[in-house]
């Protein structure tokens, strides 16, 4: 495996072999461990991030909603609110409320659902 962190700082590196026999120190590409010069740019590489990366919208989805309805602090409940009104296409500083999340919430949720019955 590569997943290299650098050393005490909490960052992902790449890690990869240089020239210079030192290990990689750029970042990865998004969803993926390898840099864009050690195969990050490939198709395939990139293909397979974005699709690990759209795995996690649904649980980062049902974890939100599961904060909207369950926690006891308002702010929380109203940024969780708001996290999943921004993902679903409204202007970020926009006036939401709770009820409107929880709508927006249940259409996405019905759209999915329909999506995997057909
Ligand atoms: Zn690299």
């Amino acid at each position: 495996m590569n997943n290299v962190h650098a050393i005490g700082s909490g960052k992902k590196i790449c890690g990869k072999k240089t020239r210079a026999g030192t290990p990689c120190q750029k970042p990865p590409i998004a969803g993926a461990t390898v840099c864009r010069l050690h195969g990050g740019a490939a198709p395939q590489v990139k293909r397979a991030a974005k699709l690990r990366l759209l795995e996690l919208v649904d649980p980062a989805i049902a974890t939100l909603a599961r904060i909207m309805a369950t926690s006891d602090n308002e702010a929380l409940r109203l940024k969780a609110a708001q996290d999943i009104l921004d993902r679903g296409g409204l202007p970020k500083g926009a006036q939401v409320t709770v009820d409107d999340a929880r709508t927006a919430l249940i259409e996405k949720l019905i759209a999915y659902r329909d999506n995997q019955e057909n």
